[in-house]
């Protein structure tokens, strides 16, 4: 496994949703990878980290922000 396969299905790895033979891969590279590790552990506690907030915690203006942005991306 390279770190850009980890990156691709690292969502499903955290979800739970993989195999177990995925799960096998994942954890090889992590042992061999720091870099990759350190990206799992940071990736794990931001949704460990996301769940613990109350649906409503984002300010208005933060969405209304993050809305322009996304609204300043699409046009070509
Ligand atoms: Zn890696």
């Amino acid at each position: 496994m390279t770190c850009r396969e980890l990156a691709e299905i690292l969502d499903d790895f955290v979800a739970g949703a993989l195999t177990e033979e995925f799960c096998v891969s994942i954890r090889s590279h992590l042992e061999i990878c720091p870099e990759c590790l350190h990206f799992v552990e940071t990736y794990q506690l931001t949704i460990q980290i996301g769940r613990r907030l109350p649906p409503a915690a984002c300010p208005e203006h933060v969405i209304e922000r993050v809305r322009r942005l996304l609204d300043d991306q699409a046009e070509p």
